[in-house]
């Protein structure tokens, strides 16, 4: 592989948006360059087991039940057309997978089988078992591996944006390629027409997590240092139930076993959500994460449990096959015997400040999935809407790069190659180890579920001193995957401090002890490079 290759698009990361667009710019003629971290099918999108929210049964269900449950969980924080625009793009998002080959489950009588989940009032995900996302992707990457127009490069990482100016704040800040870190350990330059982040979230900026390990935020990261403002990064999604177990890690137990009836209880058997919420165990999930903490804090216990044990035994087999299997290698028979259950940081609902179909202030540049921030979301998402977000994006944001492509003429700026200076190798691995443990904790322990000013002003402070080291370390050694990420999720830790401060209220996912109350005025939270780069 040589170290510069030239490509019409290069979209960074291989979930459901990046996979989707590849395959309609590719469809379009367009020549598509993906690269991703590791194995094609390694991403959050592969692991979601939920479903799609969307509106099908329109004999009980409408669009506008839809976005009113979307604008209940975002807590007046979503943007009400953006939401419009997700949501009646639904049922055209299931159809094109369907075209593609996904069977989603279907009931007796031949319809979707629509699941129930936190914060729906209806029935309205679709769902592929238990794995939905895996079956997403196995479907779309078998497309797009046949695709002549498409080369995915695994074990790549992206580094950094190349802008034609060199100067990102400059006016012809135009983006035409990235820095790409490759398999063989070697900088490539990908130049291209322009670029795609779909990088996802950064879930593993905290200690415990749902996400898998290339969920580090980089796309965050390197948006932001391209000049890309953030929207709202405090409000990061704990998810209530992760499975509590010493050897099995980042297990989700899906909210559709509260949809289905599972019960939270404690060590004794009791229940305990009717003390926050009327919909007790299907509260919103921000709600659930922030009892079973405060449960967990009261009683000084580990874990909670997910009682599923009223349930058919035949039915919680075969409607959760994938968990229910998991469940009972790790030695947990749900049929018999409660789950042990604690929150993980799960979703990013903030995120680069972009348009529902992807456009971000700096030509050339797009963004599409969790790594955007499109106003649909607001305070907190609502369960299964962030497969709708990536699926309909990818398919807009496509047009828009195919409109951008047709209208500009690739750029005649030859980026020079990676200069690595005077880097040697490093062999200080162990202080990189150390940095990523203390960046994780500090975000777990003072920016977590439930936050405070001096939890904030104490972590931003211990932050401000690490990222001096890690600066030093980046400009005077070899880059590695890991140096790259520590960089990444120090910046994006940073990022969701300097919002949480910048928050004088609780609102959604974002609670402050200090700050108890709803403040009238409601806005986003925005954080721009030039406020600290
Ligand atoms: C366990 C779990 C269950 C979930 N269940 C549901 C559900 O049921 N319904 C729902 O709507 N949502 C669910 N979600 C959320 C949903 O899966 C994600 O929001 C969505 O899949 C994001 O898709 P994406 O394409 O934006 O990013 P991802 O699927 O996260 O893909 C990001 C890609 O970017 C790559 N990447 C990152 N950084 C770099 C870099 N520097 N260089 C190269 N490549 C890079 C990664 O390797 C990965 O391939 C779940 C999430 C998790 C973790």
């Amino acid at each position: 592989m040589k170290n510069r290759i030239h490509a019409d698009v290069l979209i960074v990361g291989s979930g459901l948006s990046g996979l989707s667009a590849a395959l309609n710019l590719a469809e379009r003629g367009l020549k598509v360059t993906v690269v991703t971290k590791e194995a094609i099918d390694v991403s959050n999108s592969a692991n979601a087991q939920g479903g799609i929210a969307t509106v099908s049964d329109f004999n009980v269900d409408s669009f506008e039940k839809h976005i009113q449950d979307t604008l209940t969980a975002g807590a007046g924080l979503n943007d009400i057309e953006a939401v419009r625009f997700f949501v009646e793009n639904g049922p055209d998002a299931i159809r094109h997978f369907e075209q593609l080959g996904i069977h989603f489950t279907e009931n007796e009588a031949g319809q979707l089988d629509l699941g129930r989940e936190g914060g729906h009032t209806e029935r309205r995900v679709v769902h592929a078992g238990d794995i939905t996302g895996f079956e997403l992707i196995k479907v779309v990457k078998k497309a797009v591996l046949l695709h002549p127009n498409i080369t995915v490069l695994e074990n790549h990482t992206a580094i950094d944006l190349i802008s034609e100016s060199k100067f990102f704040f400059s006016e012809d800040n135009r983006v035409v390629g990235a820095y790409v870190l490759s398999d063989r350990g070697e900088v490539m330059t990908i130049i291209a027409n322009s670029v795609l982040l779909a990088t996802g979230g950064c879930g593993k900026v905290y200690l415990y997590t749902s996400n898998p390990n290339v969920t580090t935020g980089d796309g965050l990261a390197i948006g932001f240092r391209a000049g890309v403002p953030v929207v709202n990064m405090e409000m990061i999604q704990f998810h209530p139930t992760i499975l509590y177990h010493e050897k099995i890690n980042s297990m989700l137990i899906s909210e559709a076993l509260r949809g289905e009836g599972g019960v939270l209880i404690d060590k004794h058997g009791n229940t305990f959500m009717e003390k926050y919420h009327p919909l007790k165990s299907l509260a919103p999930r921000d709600i659930v994460a922030r009892a079973i903490d405060h449960e967990m804090k009261m009683s000084g216990d580990d874990c909670v449990f997910l009682d599923m044990t009223k349930l058919d035994g035949d039915f919680l087999q075969k409607r959760f096959p994938n968990i229910f299997r998991i469940c009972l290698n790790g030695g947990i028979d749900m049929r018999t015997m409660p789950i042990p259950v604690v929150p993980a940081a799960h979703y990013s609902c903030g995120g680069l400040r972009s348009t529902p179909k992807g456009t971000t202030e700096i030509p050339g540049l797009f963004v599409s999935g969790e790594v955007a921030h499109t106003g649909l979301h607001g305070a907190n998402r609502l369960a299964s809407n962030s497969l709708l977000e990536a699926a309909v994006m990818a398919k807009y944001v496509a047009e828009e790069i195919a409109e951008y492509t047709s209208k500009t003429k690739p750029s005649s700026y030859e980026p020079p190659d990676w200069d690595s200076g005077n880097a040697e190798d490093e062999d200080e691995k162990i202080i990189i180890k150390q940095n990523w443990d203390e960046v994780r904790r500090i975000m777990w322990n003072y920016v977590g579920i439930v936050r405070s000013n001096k939890r904030l002003e104490r972590a931003l402070a211990r932050l401000e001193l690490m990222k001096h080291e890690i600066t030093e370390y980046y400009w005077n050694f070899k880059v590695s995957r890991d140096l790259l990420e520590l960089r990444n999720i120090t910046l994006v830790a940073e990022l969701i401090i300097r919002s949480a401060m910048k928050r004088k209220e609780s609102r959604g996912l974002h609670f402050n002890i200090d700050y108890q109350f709803k403040l009238d005025t409601i806005q986003n939270t925005v954080v721009t490079p030039a406020e600290i780069l």
